[in-house]
């Protein structure tokens, strides 16, 4: 209750931003860092941008390299609990190929991450509300590659070209998308699994690949009050953006460049329409990307948004941190 009221003072949109720890071969060679968490608790982080200077950015949360997928989730979890209430939730990775996007929303089997944290609490509170509530989970797992959809549960592949639709009520939608219904989370790992695997095909360097696309996990959740009888959808959509790096200009040729160019175009258009949405601007454009229109419905309104802008430690990634910080200031 009182978190609700915390977010309705100050808007919809939170931003905890996450550092990754040094590798070990990094600490070993004595790299250079710029990061400085010393005023973390009060959600500063310092960047030592050159000489003497110190810039100070300020966000919801900041978490040193030492801070683990259970404290993360903690502060994420009254947010995605929401989505039980009807509220539609969008959660985010930002940043850099390497910052560990993929680390905070997925993990691993033994470092699990927002995803399958967020889909463990919804089952265990739907279990404390069974008297009053029921609900019925599914889930989708899309990418985006290139401003074109694809279903990773898809079990055969079609030729068909994925689009978004916006149904009479309102919401959007993706004809034809699997939607795997979960009854508990036993079942959710392997179906993150299957969609996790999915995003291998075709390609020879799956890390690399994955980091110039979009993977997005969409819950779906029918709930049902079994008082009144009333019935409400609601969404909630959990993505690890492609890489946020401008790619030298060298590399960029042919293919890359589409790729880049996409990327770019995507990311901006999301920090449009959250600076849009932050400015309570009239018109949003929501449909400059496949990734803002597919997003529509969590991003706006009463819906709450989370991001989690992801930074490397190193000096030599200084240009990359300072430009995905300050993307994430433009949006607070
Ligand atoms: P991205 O998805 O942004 O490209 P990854 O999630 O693949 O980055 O992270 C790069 C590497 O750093 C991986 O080996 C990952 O396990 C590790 N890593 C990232 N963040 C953390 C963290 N907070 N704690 C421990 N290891 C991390
Ligand atoms: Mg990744």
């Amino acid at each position: 209750m009182l978190y609700n009221q915390i977010q309705e003072a100050k808007g919809n949109i939170r931003v905890f931003c996450r550092c990754r720890p040094l590798r070990n071969e990094e600490m070993q060679s004595g790299f250079a860092t710029v990061a400085d968490f010393n005023a973390a608790n009060d959600g500063e982080l310092g960047i030592l941008s050159g000489g003497l200077t110190k810039k100070i950015f300020r966000f919801d949360r900041v978490y040193t390299p030492q801070d683990g997928q259970v404290n993360v989730f903690a502060d994420a979890s009254p947010m995605v609990v929401s989505v039980l209430d009807g509220y539609n939730v969008c959660i985010f990775a930002y940043g850099q190929t390497g910052t560990g996007k993929t680390f905070t929303m997925e993990g691993s089997e033994q470092n699990r991450g927002v995803n399958y944290r967020t889909l463990e609490q919804l089952f265990k509170i739907s279990e404390e509300r069974k008297e009053t509530f029921t609900y019925n989970i599914s889930i989708s797992v899309l990418e985006v590659y290139n401003e074109q959809i694809r279903d990773l549960l898809a079990t055969s592949p079609t030729s068909k070209k994925l689009e978004i639709r916006q149904a009479p009520e309102g919401a959007h939608h993706v004809p034809g998308i699997v939607e795997a219904k979960v009854g508990n989370i036993k079942e959710v790992w392997s179906v993150l699994q299957a969609g996790s695997n999915a995003r291998a095909v075709g390609s020879n360097n799956v890390n690399e690949y994955s980091s110039r696309s979009h993977c997005m996990l969409c819950i779906m959740v029918k709930t049902k009050n079994l008082i009144t009888e009333e019935c409400t959808k609601s969404k909630l959509w959990l993505v690890d953006l492609a890489g946020s790096e401008r790619l030298a200009k060298t590399e960029v040729q042919g293919e890359r460049l589409k790729e880049a160019q996409n990327i770019n175009r995507s990311l901006s258009a999301l920090g449009d329409v959250i600076s849009a949405l932050a400015s309570k601007s009239s018109h949003i454009p929501y449909r400059n990307s496949k990734l803002t229109h597919l997003l529509q419905d969590s991003l706006g309104g009463d819906s709450k948004t989370l991001m989690f802008v992801q930074i490397s430690p190193l000096e030599q990634d200084l240009g990359e941190t300072l430009s995905s910080l300050n993307f994430a200031t433009r949006v607070r």
